[in-house]
């Protein structure tokens, strides 16, 4: 446990802030707590200050840094520090600095915005709880476990955000945990929840189909990280300006919220987050802080491969639908229809079952091209497809097998039924108005598989009768003889 120290009787002491006028604000309401107080107004300045100065207490005020650019120098302004002390005012919604300069050495922190009573306690003496509770680590660790553990048994997303808000749930301390994620073009949702108390968030979201637009966006951890894509600490419920959400979160009992968010996205975009509710406010150490962040990478890992399984099966389910599907009339495509009536035919004869297969031809198709043009032409056979489609029954299935040629798997039906189909078809095909087309008609041959026939020998049978349909003089309706 880290030795905790009160300031000696006159510090010496540096604040950091690039801003003048919350440079003088701090020399008014702290000033008197030291010896000394230098003032810089930037990284190289405090650097210099530090190397000819014995500085008891370095305050770094991260208001108006900015990470992308400031990152570098402070981590070697805490590196610099050599076992003095570092105290960090942080603001709630950019805690993301927390990790980052934690790992340099050790750091203490107050979340700002800060009362001045609260700021010069924090300057007056490093907070208790700031000790390293081995307990709590302990259950971190275990945490990271049964997250790992839940990433590697589920490919379902939803069942994954439930096992995680639970494995988090059982933190010491934590009272609620939630899951924001983005679908696909999606709003943010409320992917799964856990509470050791029973709390139900939506009751605080207000709006909770359109989180994004939720007026709590810009106050609630869970809601802000995923906005701002920054860890969000927010240590007392009023820091974040929202009396309502503050009265709300201290009347379930929760004094602190940690938003962290997740990765989730194939770029790395934030498009989720975890958000932690405790029961009390309490100094994270530099390792807890390194844990949250490693589980929070942990379980935005795991939603991503849930998302990418997820993708998958949509990307394979599409792939069979291309691959078994005729482009132009949505029906089964012949490689396809070769396959089901396969499938249809041992089934027939494994029950013993009849099995009808109807072959049917547009009369003088080549004329309607000829006459009205190819897309015409197209339209003609997709109002066929869909006429057919309309006359048969559900576990009829209906496959293009060729240019104007069409084929219908009639399970469960004899060849008396299969002409009956086929008549009702004809007829339903003639008296259909076809746009562009004055007339439009079909021919038919109809076969049932006899006991000891290939499903090819009996296309070949039901093929022949169709050309004698077209040699009969077309729009009528031939049985395939055996
Ligand atoms: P029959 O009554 O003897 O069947 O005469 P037919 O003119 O219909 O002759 P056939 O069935 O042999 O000709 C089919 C024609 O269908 C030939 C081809 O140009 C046309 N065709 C094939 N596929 C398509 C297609 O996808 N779109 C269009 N518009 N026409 C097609
Ligand atoms: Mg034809």
């Amino acid at each position: 446990m880290p030795e905790q120290h009160a300031l000696a009787p006159h510090p010496i002491g540096l604040y950091l802030n690039p801003e003048g006028q919350r440079r003088v604000d701090f020399q008014t309401s702290c000033g008197a707590q030291f010896g000394k107080l230098f003032i810089a107004d930037g990284t190289e300045q405090a650097s210099v200050l530090l190397a000819q100065q014995a500085v008891d207490l370095l305050v770094i005020d991260l208001e108006r840094f900015e990470h992308s650019f400031d990152l570098a120098a402070l981590r070697e302004l805490v590196a610099q520090r050599a076992g003095k002390r570092t105290l960090l005012i942080c603001p709630f919604m950019s805690a993301g600095w927390l990790p980052d300069l934690m790992a340099m050495g050790p750091i203490e922190y107050a979340i700002s915005p800060l009362l001045d009573e609260d700021l010069r306690a924090s300057i007056a003496a490093r907070p208790a709880a700031a000790r390293q509770d081995a307990a709590d680590l302990r259950a971190l660790l275990a945490a990271g476990t049964l997250l790992q553990q839940s990433i590697a048994d589920v490919d379902d997303l939803d069942k994954m955000a439930e096992q995680v808000c639970v494995a988090l749930g059982r933190l010491p301390g934590v009272v609620h945990v939630s899951l924001f994620h983005m679908r696909d073009m999606g709003d943010l949702e409320l992917e799964a929840q856990y509470s050791s108390i029973g709390f139900n968030l939506t009751r605080l979201l207000l709006r909770p189909d359109r989180l994004l637009q939720s007026p709590l966006r810009h106050a609630f951890p869970g809601l802000l990280a995923v906005c701002s894509g920054e860890i969000v600490l927010l240590d007392a419920p009023a820091k974040a300006g929202e009396p309502e959400l503050a009265i709300s979160l201290a009347d379930i009992g929760v004094g602190m919220v940690l938003g962290l968010p997740l990765p989730v996205s194939r770029a790395g975009q934030i498009r989720g987050s975890l958000c932690l509710m405790f029961d009390h406010a309490r100094q994270f150490s530099a390792d807890e802080v390194a844990s949250f962040v490693a589980l929070a990478q942990l379980a935005g890992f795991g939603l991503r491969m849930a998302e990418m399984s997820r993708e998958n099966e949509q990307l394979q389910g599409r792939l069979t639908r291309l691959a078994t599907t005729d482009a132009l009339t949505g029906t089964a495509n012949r490689r396809h229809g070769e396959s089901l009536l396969e499938r249809e035919a041992r089934r027939a004869r494994r029950y013993k079952l009849p099995l009808a297969l109807i072959a049917f031809d547009i009369d003088r198709f080549k004329a309607i091209n000829d006459q009205f043009g190819h897309p015409v032409g197209d339209a003609a056979i997709r109002a066929v497809a869909e006429v057919a489609q309309a006359a048969l029954r559900i576990s009829d299935v209906l496959v293009r097998s060729g240019g104007a040629e069409f084929q219908i798997i009639a399970p469960h039906t004899s060849a008396i039924d299969a002409l009956k189909i086929a008549e009702k078809l004809r007829m339903a095909i003639a008296a259909a108005d076809v746009a562009g087309c004055d007339r439009l008609t079909i021919s038919l041959g109809v076969g049932q598989m006899t006991e000891q026939e290939s499903p090819d020998a009996l296309a070949v049978r039901v093929a022949a009768a169709l050309a004698r349909a077209k040699r009969a003089g077309r729009n009528c309706v031939e049985l395939a003889m055996q």
